[in-house]
């Protein structure tokens, strides 16, 4: 919204003055970064990356450097305000700006999926802060990767995560139990004080500003048979629910790693960031070890036009994400011998899975036509009086609709949308589509669990996001008019990718292609979607405020309209993927490379299939769990 960002100069203005300022650990002299002794090197400061920096330099005789290709953007607006979400992406001081290949699923479009800063993806990301349910999380067990692996071995660094601020007021949906404090105890990290500053962890909070669709909306779904969930993330995710966000309400802004994880060990003199510096290679000592694993001794990197090396006496772990932590193992040798040696790199370690099962979640908005007097956020646009009311009430309050964003999500099961006959059709085309394609024993692996999943009535496939506002989709809003829009998203995508490398010049791209909805079945969710979404807004009481559907337009065909208008929700994982050597892993239960002694991967690339849920939850605590496993290793060498 133009409007929007306009004001968000404004009130840029009033962010700088909210938090501390110790930043310490900032470098930006890379040779004096260079020659810093460090026991572990971590490339990315993304949620993973930094949230095993602030936790392994809480022990202040570890030192820790970190190399980050972007830079920390404090106090922006585009990142800070919660109403801006989405306005950051493509623009290249925030992002990559990574396209996938033409998608065949997709008439050939390319779609952008990336991201680059202080906070890594978590600065320019939605907000969402979701869980995915419990027997998706115990699947990680069942893919070979022992006991610690499932919802009770990661509920703890959930918890750890967040600093949780239960719904409150118009934030308790209709129909909605209020969360118990026995609910909040099990399943959630302390709540901390309203006031609480930037210095603590991850701030979870919901919404306080809300359109007069929302509570229609809710009852609408509820009328449907979508019961409302009063916590989507203590282990059961179906459901219509109000959407938590990392926004920290105290002072209406992000909360994202950056003013999180990194505020909590800005100041410490252990800890080295070096920005602007993008990680070339992983170096590796000229022997092995005992067991003839290779050892990691540091990473070079390029700043500017130099390019340098630092040093690791303990560990490098590889935080860069989905699409460049494969890209950097390949970099370094590790990956497909073929791939490698045709690009003349010398391999060092035949791991042909690196970079290989890439998943990712797709996502279409449509947008609805409100009838006349009902509030969205269309009204930032059309009501310049209503803009300037908001902005002193963000400015004084930090509340309102600057501070909120997406508020209700639906997550349901596919039996939700077609019949069962239709389902049986669906399980023997994926077995049939299997059959033909030939499978890898990782991938069969899945499928198995997936065609479960799809006999699961607590497993979710489809989740809708309702957005009380228009200028999501292709078609621009017409001055004066309000919108609902509602994003189609399908969860457990049975198309798989890859990303690789196509040169051996560390910066050029890799080349990612995530096969979005070459798969019957993916398609077959989208459209059910698209029928569900036409359903609620024909359905009262929504339907009252309800005009019509406006992009695309009433009777269109929508599949055709997705596979046009398909977008990423940007949950991109699996590239390195959490499983046993046998299903063809990249990294073994403590997340270290198969063959390496002190390499590890952790961030998103580790998760080994597509959970249904918004993921930054899930690598926050996947990091949380693999600083304990570090620190536990440390222990047992010392
Ligand atoms: C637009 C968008 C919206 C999203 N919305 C949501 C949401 O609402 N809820 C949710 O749960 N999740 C959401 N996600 C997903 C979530 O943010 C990511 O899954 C999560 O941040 C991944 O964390 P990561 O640590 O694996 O990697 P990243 O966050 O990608 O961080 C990796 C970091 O490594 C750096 N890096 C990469 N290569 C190098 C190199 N060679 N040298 C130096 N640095 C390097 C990058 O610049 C980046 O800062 C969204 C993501 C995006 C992009």
């Amino acid at each position: 919204m133009q409007c929007a960002v306009l004001i968000s100069v404004v009130l840029g203005l009033g962010l700088a003055t909210a938090a501390g300022s110790c930043y310490r650990a900032l470098q930006a002299n890379a040779a004096l970064f260079s020659a810093i002794p460090f026991d572990y090197i971590i490339v990315g400061a993304g949620p993973a990356g930094l949230t095993l920096a602030s936790r392994l330099t809480e022990n202040p005789n570890v030192t820790v450097g970190v190399i980050e290709a972007g830079v920390y953007h404090q106090y922006d607006p585009l990142i800070d305000i919660p109403e801006n979400f989405g306005q950051a992406l493509g623009n290249p001081m925030f992002d990559w700006g990574f396209l996938t290949t033409p998608q065949s699923g997709t008439y050939d479009s390319e779609i952008l999926l990336s991201r680059r800063m202080i906070g890594g993806s978590t600065g320019i990301n939605f907000m969402a802060w979701t869980r995915a349910s419990s027997i998706e999380y115990d699947t990680l067990e069942q893919l070979g990767n022992g006991p610690a692996w499932n919802w009770t071995g990661l509920l703890p660094y959930f918890k750890k995560t967040e600093t949780y601020n239960p719904p409150y007021g118009s934030a308790v949906f209709p129909n909605s139990a209020p969360q118990t404090s026995e609910d909040m105890l099990l399943f959630h990290g302390e709540s901390g004080p309203i006031d609480t500053s930037l210095t603590t962890v991850s701030q979870i909070s919901y919404n306080t500003y809300y359109s007069n669709i929302t509570y229609p909306f809710v009852e609408t779904v509820n009328n449907l048979g979508v019961v409302t969930n009063p916590d989507p993330n203590d282990g059961n995710s179906t459901g219509v629910f109000n959407l938590p966000y990392t926004v920290n309400r105290a002072l209406g802004v992000r909360s994202y790693a950056a003013n999180s994880y990194f505020s909590l060990s800005a100041c410490r003199t252990n800890l080295h960031i070096l920005t602007s510096a993008q990680a070339t290679k992983v170096l590796f000592d000229n022997g092995t070890d005992a067991v003839g694993n290779l050892v990691a001794t540091g990473v070079q990197f390029a700043f500017g036009r130099d390019t340098l090396t630092a040093n690791a006496s303990k560990e490098v772990i590889l935080s860069a994400g989905s699409l460049q932590s494969p890209q950097l193992l390949e970099l370094s040798g590790i990956g497909n011998s073929t791939i490698l040696s045709n690009l003349g790199i010398p391999v060092v370690l035949d791991l042909p899975e690196v970079g290989e099962n890439l998943q990712d979640q797709g996502v279409v908005p449509r947008d609805f036509l409100l009838n006349p007097g009902t509030l969205a956020f269309d009204e930032l646009r059309n009501n310049f009086t209503f803009a300037l009311q908001q902005l002193a009430e963000y400015e004084n309050m930090h509340d309102g609709i600057y501070a909120a964003t997406i508020p209700a999500a639906v997550l349901v099961p596919i039996s939700y949308i077609v019949s069962n006959e239709t389902l049986q059709e669906m399980k023997a085309n994926v077995t049939m589509q299997a059959d033909q394609d030939g499978v890898t024993p990782l991938y069969k692996a899945q499928l198995d669990i997936q065609m479960q999943w799809l006999s699961n009535e607590n497993i979710p496939f489809l989740e809708l996001l309702m957005f009380p506002g228009g200028g999501m989709t292709s078609t621009p809003p017409n001055q004066g008019s309000s919108y609902m829009t509602i994003y189609t998203v399908f969860l457990h995508p049975f198309s798989r990718g890859s990303t690789h490398i196509t040169s051996a010049n560390p910066l050029t791209p890799p080349t990612i292609n995530p096969n979005y909805l070459t798969h019957a079945i993916d398609s077959a969710v989208m459209a059910g979607g698209g029928r569900l979404g036409d359903m609620i807004a024909g359905t009262p009481p929504l339907s009252q405020f309800v005009s019509g559907p406006s992009t695309p337009p009433a009777g269109s065909d929508f599949l055709n309209y997705t596979k046009t208008y398909l977008q990423s929700i940007f949950h991109p994982i699996g590239t390195a993927a959490l499983a046993s050597r046998d299903l063809g892993g990249v990294v073994d239960p403590s997340l270290k490379v198969y063959g390496t002694t002190n390499l590890r991967v952790v961030d998103a690339s580790v998760i080994p299939m597509e959970l249904g849920t918004h993921i930054q939850a899930t690598v926050y605590a996947i990091a949380e769990k693999a600083a304990d496993m570090i620190k536990e290793a440390a222990l047992q060498a010392d």
